[in-house]
């Protein structure tokens, strides 16, 4: 590994602000995507660490709470300013654990602070309200308060802005958290906790819980039945998402649900040609098309389509596909052989329906997690592809023939994250993004993400917001005063 600044590299979770080492052989291997390369072993927590950790956080909480939001701001702050300094390290840290190629982690990092930077001027504006009396004599007020312990738990897609976009919310409304990042991409949470804990975040305020994959079920399991956690925020997939819900029903949770996504992306036959083609190459192939905003569906008006789909293949067919360390490489590996797997499945099912391969189609000859960069055409309805998330780097390409065929065919999914429009008709722009299914909409753009706006799905894309003043709210409750000033 490139990490040059080794003492973020921590193979210890993190409770009460103490790093617990393996006990015994109880431990879990983290490797390299591209090159399968043993990274680091790690303690394999289950049901008694997750305990600890949440009586370490219910512990820091009482004084998290008296601070200020000056103060919190300011360590938070301390916090952003550490992350940004150690960019190169921790860069390198997220490319060797999830692939990722180096720009896009750089980019990762600066990102990922982004939200502790936000956050730590929010949390100064978690503002009450004073409310007209419906009576003369009474007063009323309200007050936002933090939620308090609460569970997060994060994906391995972005292992350094998926744990900040959570923690900087809830630490800026004065909550306290216990962590459990994805076993796939541990060691940048934990050179997260590394930097928050030299920054001056008080043991306790955040722990880190590591696992596997199999003891991923019993943490997640002590997470939701302890009634000191308050609100668990969680990003995956929709299947562990509502397991985890159903988990939560019976302590009534407060839950922010950031899960699958099938994008659609529409260009129209008045679009801009090379900005539609860009938009999808930064939409579709950015982290190998392993984001949940990624386009997974690209719907193109038959009269553009067969320029749009000429110009895409020339562009994805010069992408370089390698170690995401190596420079110049565009794509990186997929995360490990499953998600290999799925994706050559997906392709040989849209293939066996009849779809046509313009580039790509098929792993890498020779070896490793690595999916060629793909462009399918004749995409159909009834091709597992427009129903499922790839998570890979495969453009399929749907033919339509007008606006209404377009809006149904984006509409007709059980997900409703992201969807993008290429349009230069201002009234069909708006007309579309109005009548689309999602909690997001890029118009004329392929990226939308960033710290002041809310990212969030509908349908079973998931609950609640983050980024923006809406994700404080996440880790708030609002109380009521009623005053009898008669
Ligand atoms: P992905 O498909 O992106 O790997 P998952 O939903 O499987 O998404 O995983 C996202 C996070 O959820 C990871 O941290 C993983 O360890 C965790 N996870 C997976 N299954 C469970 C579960 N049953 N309970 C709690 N956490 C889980």
């Amino acid at each position: 590994m490139q990490a040059g600044n080794t003492d973020l590299l921590r193979s210890a979770c993190l409770i009460g602000g103490d790093w617990l080492p393996a006990q015994g052989d109880k431990v879990f291997a983290v490797h390299n995507p591209a090159s399968g390369q043993l990274l680091a072993q790690l303690p394999d927590c289950g049901a008694a660490e997750t305990r600890q950790a949440i009586a370490a956080a219910a512990l820091a909480w009482p004084a998290w709470r008296q601070r200020t939001a000056h103060e919190r701001g300011a360590l938070l702050k301390r916090w952003h300013a550490l992350i940004l300094a150690a960019t190169d390290d921790l860069a390198a840290l997220i490319t060797a654990e999830c692939g990722k190629p180096l720009a896009e982690a750089r980019a990762e990092v600066a990102y990922g602070a982004s939200f502790v930077e936000w956050f730590a001027e929010e949390g100064k504006r978690a503002y009450g309200e004073t409310i007209p009396s419906p009576q003369p004599a009474r007063r009323l007020l309200t007050l936002r308060q933090p939620v308090g312990v609460c569970a997060v738990i994060t994906p391995w897609n972005f292992p350094l802005a998926m744990i900040t976009r959570k923690l900087a919310p809830a630490l800026a409304a004065s909550c306290v958290v216990v962590a459990k990042p994805a076993e796939q991409t541990p060691l940048t949470a934990l050179a997260l906790a590394v930097l928050a804990e030299r920054a001056g975040i008080p043991a306790g305020v955040i722990n880190v819980v590591t696992g596997s994959a199999a003891s991923a079920v019993a943490i997640g399991q002590t997470l939701c039945d302890d009634p000191r956690v308050r609100k668990l925020s969680f990003t995956g997939s929709t299947e562990v998402g509502r397991r985890l819900m159903a988990q939560c029903a019976p302590s009534i949770k407060k839950l922010s649900l950031e899960l699958g996504g099938n994008a659609p992306f529409i260009v129209f036959d008045d679009a801009d040609l090379d900005a539609a083609v860009e938009g999808a190459l930064l939409a579709k192939f950015r982290n190998a098309g392993q984001t949940c905003v990624c386009a997974n569906r690209l719907y193109v008006q038959q009269g553009i389509h067969d320029r749009f789909v000429a110009r895409l293949a020339e562009r994805v067919q010069a992408f370089k596909l390698g170690d995401g360390a190596a420079p110049d490489t565009a794509i990186g590996p997929l995360i490990d052989a499953a998600a290999l797997s799925k994706v050559e499945a997906l392709v040989a099912d849209a293939v066996a329906a009849g779809a046509r391969v313009l580039s790509g189609g098929q792993r890498r000859a020779e070896g490793g997690n690595f999916y060629l960069p793909t462009v399918l055409t004749g995409m159909t309805r009834a091709m597992r592809i427009a129903r499922e998330e790839i998570f890979g780097p495969v453009a399929p390409v749907f033919r339509f023939a007008d606006e209404a065929e377009a809006l149904t065919q984006a509409n007709d999914s059980e997900y409703g994250l992201a969807a993008y429009v290429y349009t230069r008709d201002l009234n069909r722009a708006l007309r579309v993004a109005e009548a689309l299914e999602t909690g997001m909409v890029g118009i004329n753009t392929g990226i939308i993400s960033n710290e002041v706006a809310p990212f969030g799905g509908i349908k079973q894309s998931g609950i609640g917001r983050e980024g923006s003043r809406h994700g404080l709210d996440e880790y708030l409750e609002i109380k009521y005063l009623c005053i009898d000033a008669g």
